[in-house]
Order: C-alpha cells, then sequence, then structure tokens
C-alpha cells in the first residue's frame, strides 16, 4: 500500500495537491479548521474528478475521491509519511501548524506550499528541521506540471532526493531550486510584468504589449496574464520579492499596481482589471498577407536576427540595389559607417529611435524591432525619433507587411516592446543561475512548465546570442539611466570570455577549490 499523505488547508492548492495525490494511489487526510472549507473541497474534487472520467483520463473518480479523508482533526494527519501545508500565506501560522504536526508526528517529511517565505525560516520552529522542505506546486496542481522542490538551510539532501522521485511517480516534473526570494519561477518571472507595466507607464498602449508578446510566442500577454492571476496576487509575489530583496530596484512595484488594487480593479474576478470582463483583451491584430513588392533593404548586422531576416526575406545585395538600409547591428556608436543617403530603419534594441536619429543626423531614420526567431505571428514593432515621421516610416511598414508581419507603430523608447521584456528576463535569470538557484537546464524547463513561456530565457539568450543581448542592456542602462537596467556581472564575463552558451559553466557545482596557505606554497 502507498504511503498516506495529509494536506493541510483545503482551498484552491489543497484540494489541488489532494487531487494528485489520491490520483496517484495514495490515502489522504484533508485537514481544514473549517467545514465549508471541506465541503467545498469535496464538492469541486468530485466535479474535477468526474469530468477527467468522463474524458477518459480516470478509470474511476469515486474510487480516488473515496481515498481523501476529510478532517477538522490535526491529529489525523499523525500517521502521515508525507505533510504538504498549503494554509494562508501568512508566516507564523505555517511555522505553527508544522511544528505542532512536527511535534505529533517525528518522522513525516513536512512540505510548505509557501509561494514567498523561506523554507529556513518556516522550518525554524519545527522538532527536527532536517525533514522540512518547499513543495511548490503551481495553480491549477492537477494540471500543471512543475514542481519546484527546494531545500532550507537545515532540509536533509536525502529528503529532497525523496520527495523529487514522489513528485515524478505523481506524474510532476521536480526541479530543484535554492531556497531564496521568490524560489525560482516567481523571481525570474517578475520582469514579465513589471517591464510591462513600466512600458505602459512610458505610454505604450497595453493592448499592444500583449499583442507583441503574443506575437512572440508567449500564450497570454502581461496585461491579460495579470488579469487572470489577479492584480492583487501579482502585487502581492512582487512586493514579497522586492522587501525579501531589501529593496533591489530590479523588483520594484510600479504604483500603478497598487492604484488598481486599492480602486478593486482586481482583474477578472473583479470584473475589471488591466481590461473590463466582458469584453476582455481586444484580438491581436491579423497578419498581413504576404506580397511580392516590397522595397528591397540591405541588410546590416552578423547576429542571428540579420542572418535570420536575410535567409527569409527578399534583400538587396549591393548599395546600389537597396531602397534602404535594414541595420540589425546593436551598437549605436558604429552607426557611421551606412551606405550615403539611403533611409534607415535601425534596431532599437540598446537605444531609442531619436538617439539614433541624432546619431545619424539628418538622414531619415525609424526604429524597429523583432526578436529572433521570428515566428509566424511576429509584429514588427516600429518607433518614430520624437522629431517626427519621416520617409523610412512607410518603407518599413511596407517591407515588414510584405513579409506577412503586421506592424505597430510605437511611441519612441529605447529597446523595444518585446525585446526590452526579453532582455530583463534574461538578465533575470543570469542572476538566479549566479547564485545557484538551479542548473541551466533546469532553470529554463522549470520557467516552460511554469509560465508557458515558448522557450527558456537562457535557451533565448543564447539563441540571439550573449553578446548582443549585453550590449542592449548596457545600452538601455545608458539611456534609461537606472539601476534595473544594468547588465549581470556574469552576462559580462561570459562574453568576455566568449562563451556563447550556458551548459558547461563551472557555477555550483562543486568545481572550485580553495588553496590553502600550505599549497599555495
Ligand atoms: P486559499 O485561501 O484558497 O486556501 C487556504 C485554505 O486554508 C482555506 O481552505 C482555509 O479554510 C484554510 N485555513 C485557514 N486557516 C487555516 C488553519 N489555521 N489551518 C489549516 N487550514 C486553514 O489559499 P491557496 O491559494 O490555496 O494558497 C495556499 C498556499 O499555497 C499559500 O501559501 C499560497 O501562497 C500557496 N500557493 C498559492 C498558489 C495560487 O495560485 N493560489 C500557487 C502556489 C502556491
Amino acid at each position: 500500500m502507498k504511503e498516506t499523505v495529509a494536506v493541510l488547508g483545503a482551498g484552491i492548492m489543497g484540494r489541488g495537491i489532494a487531487q494528485v495525490a489520491a490520483t496517484a494511489g495514495h490515502q489522504v487526510v484533508l485537514y481544514d479548521p473549517y467545514p465549508a472549507a471541506l465541503e467545498k473541497a469535496l464538492a469541486e474534487t468530485r466535479a474535477e474528478l468526474k469530468k477527467l472520467a468522463e474524458r477518459g483520463r480516470l478509470a474511476s473518480a469515486e474510487e480516488v475521491l473515496a481515498r481523501i479523508q476529510p478532517t477538522q482533526a490535526l491529529e489525523d494527519c499523525t500517521p502521515a509519511h508525507l505533510v504538504i501545508e498549503a494554509v494562508p500565506e501568512q508566516l507564523e501560522l505555517k511555522q505553527e501548524i508544522l511544528s505542532r504536526l512536527g511535534g505529533l508526528n517525528p518522522h513525516g517529511l513536512l512540505a510548505s506550499n509557501t509561494s514567498t517565505f523561506s523554507i529556513s525560516a518556516i522550518a525554524a520552529k519545527v522538532p527536527n528541521p532536517s525533514r522540512v522542505l518547499g513543495l511548490h506546486f503551481f495553480n491549477p496542481a492537477p494540471r500543471m506540471k512543475l514542481v519546484e522542490v527546494i531545500g532550507g538551510e537545515n532540509t536533509d539532501p536525502v529528503h529532497l532526493e525523496r520527495a523529487s522521485e514522489l513528485m515524478r511517480a505523481w506524474g510532476k516534473e521536480p526541479v530543484r531550486v535554492k531556497d531564496a526570494p521568490g524560489f525560482l519561477v516567481n523571481r525570474v518571472a517578475r520582469p514579465f510584468y513589471g517591464e510591462a507595466i513600466r512600458l505602459h507607464a512610458e505610454g505604450v498602449p497595453k493592448e499592444f504589449i500583449d499583442w507583441v508578446m503574443r506575437g512572440l510566442g508567449f500564450p497570454m500577454g502581461p496585461f491579460e496574464l495579470m488579469d487572470l492571476i489577479g492584480l492583487d496576487t501579482n502585487l502581492a509575489a512582487s512586493t514579497s520579492v522586492y522587501q525579501a530583496f531589501y529593496g533591489e530596484p530590479r523588483y520594484r512595484p510600479h504604483y500603478l499596481q497598487h492604484q488598481k488594487v486599492a480602486a478593486g480593479q482586481l482583474g477578472r474576478k473583479s470584473g475589471q482589471g488591466w481590461y473590463r470582463y466582458p469584453p476582455g483583451p481586444p484580438p491581436p491584430p491579423t497578419p498581413s498577407n504576404p506580397t511580392a513588392k516590397a522595397p528591397l533593404p540591405l541588410i546590416l548586422g552578423p547576429n542571428p536576427l540579420a542572418q535570420e531576416l536575410k535567409a527569409r526575406f527578399p534583400h538587396a545585395k549591393s548599395p546600389e540595389e537597396a531602397q534602404f538600409v535594414l541595420d540589425c547591428r546593436v551598437k549605436l556608436e558604429r552607426k557611421n559607417d551606412l551606405p550615403d543617403s539611403l533611409p534607415v530603419v535601425g534596431l532599437v534594441w540598446g537605444h531609442s529611435a531619436s538617439s539614433l536619429q541624432a546619431e545619424l543626423k539628418d538622414r531619415p531614420v525609424v526604429g524597429f524591432s523583432l526578436v529572433p526567431p521570428v515566428g509566424q505571428g511576429a509584429i514588427a514593432e516600429l518607433y518614430t525619433p520624437l522629431s517626427g515621421p519621416n520617409p523610412a516610416l512607410p518603407l518599413a511598414q511596407a517591407f515588414f507587411e510584405a513579409q506577412g508581419h503586421p506592424t505597430l507603430l510605437l511611441p519612441d523608447q529605447p529597446g523595444g516592446v518585446g525585446f526590452r521584456i526579453l532582455a530583463l528576463l534574461i538578465n533575470e535569470a543570469i542572476s538566479a543561475l549566479s547564485e545557484g538557484i538551479a542548473q541551466p537546464d533546469d532553470l529554463d524547463r522549470a520557467m516552460r512548465l511554469g509560465t508557458g513561456y515558448p522557450r527558456g530565457p537562457l535557451e533565448w539568450a543564447e539563441r540571439i546570442w550573449l553578446k548582443p543581448v549585453l550590449r542592449a542592456l548596457e545600452g538601455l542602462f545608458a539611456e534609461l539611466g537606472e539601476d534595473r537596467y544594468r547588465p549581470h556581472p556574469l552576462l559580462r564575463r561570459m562574453v568576455a570570455a566568449g562563451l556563447e552558451t550556458f551548459g558547461n559553466l563551472p557555477l555550483h557545482k562543486g568545481d572550485w577549490q580553495i588553496y590553502t596557505h600550505k599549497e599555495a606554497r
């Protein structure tokens, strides 16, 4: 017979975790002090299991349900080999309930599903804290594959291995993560929301930001996703990571978030958040019909974006043949070597179109951004300098539309929408990597599974190349003048060392040696 599992708290997460454990064949004790919460949990689990059975994904809903024993008595959880707490997110409550149960049950593994608290802090009050760990499930627990397995300062690694094995047996994908604020996914994902809100505050319509991110392959844009998660929940996560890092500017929430929450605009659940429900977010622009008639550009740049555009789009082989220059180079200072007189459509990854215009003096200039790999639904972002529209704009529009990519004309700001958000996700992933929060493959896998990102941020950085990412971040840091854009030193070191992949970095793998005085002699 399989081991008994106890789940504390029968809310959204607790009942989902109980369902997963019972489906995997365990006897489950589901504890909640409130009878109404238990009743609701069982009713919703029954409905959920029935749906699965009707679709043929489960033999018998009643059989699984019969394995879940609801209780209002904590003592009933004493025989459990594994306890998972999913009580409300209050540190004292979690400490108190796990230490009480730890006294009653001296040998069981004690796991917390906390989203924000340190596992070491939760374990501090528990008898024998070596058995306390984090099992961070994602919502909805029965459907989301990812479970972050987190060891605190005192957790015995044997227990982490045991818990990971069990998660695999439950059909989950465990990823080992270090105990740090936001753990892995909630930390690395912060710029997806934070940077989107900043861009919006700088005048970019939220719909445009959502459309561009969808065009990059994200299942939802940041604003529609915040509406789904709940603006209050999202703000609480941002605030907790920001505070836990002692005010690190990268995680600072924006006043717009607070304002919305204070006004009760919490997202779908309150009928209005960033959008009103109904009708919800407007649909993205549809791809235009590819046509053969397009102005020919001379495409410049060695990076993967330039390579991809050269491979896929018709382009001039010489300046004489070209009607404009499509300059994919990131560094602003090298822009003085362009063929004479042609209008320029220049990449804005590290600078605004206005800065590019200043560099190129009287020439017609617009900025553009696209991120490789340029998929079918990708939107070409266009930026006119503050000096106003000029003849480069219709050329850029005609060119991208002819290739089937809708264009959006956006308020001038450095970085481009999609690239700026992505560059900060990459920078954050590198920061987590440098702190040993997770191994590179695990990091990318966790981001794909936990958030539905089309690819992991490290894998994406390799695809774009690390050097353009670094140069763009340097440009953003210089032009925006904010600490949050500073490139991570590990990214700098990797570019300096000519490294282009994360796989074999000698990080946190015990590759370092400490030379004692004696050895040094
Ligand atoms: P919830 O409010 O839906 O459920 C909490 C449950 O705990 C309720 O049923 C409540 O009756 C019960 N409860 C209250 N006081 C209790 C006590 N003293 N002892 C036992 N149970 C008690 O909350 P939730 O969304 O399920 O979140 C639970 C935990 O999971 C939190 O730590 C949260 O941060 C974490 N989490 C939530 C999500 C999410 O998306 N909701 C995702 C990952 C992790």
